[in-house]
């Protein structure tokens, strides 16, 4: 059930990447957790990233912030990117 109105904002990857922690500790308002559903419902990308958080959270217990530097971050976006463009 995606209803693809106006109202929906569009992530961009990178939101989503920065976004996620938040999202997983249901830290986010109920429009930006709406926000981040909808983007993984049409971002193959970011719902393995999703799942590989999920997978690392199951191993080390909680959600790992630290690890995500932001030069991780720089490179999670570029290889967003990547597989968006090959992904066409
Ligand atoms: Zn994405």
């Amino acid at each position: 059930m995606i209803e693809s109105k106006a109202q929906e904002p569009d992530l961009a990857c990178r939101e989503f990447v920065e976004m996620v922690t938040a999202y997983l500790e249901g830290a986010l308002d109920e429009q930006a957790s709406l926000a981040v559903q909808s983007h993984l419902s049409h971002c193959p990308g970011c719902d393995v990233y999703l799942a590989q958080m999920l997978a690392t959270i199951a191993a080390v217990g909680h959600v790992p912030v630290e690890s995500l530097s932001s030069t991780a971050k720089a490179d999670l976006t570029a290889a967003f990117r990547d597989f968006h463009m090959r992904a066409r």
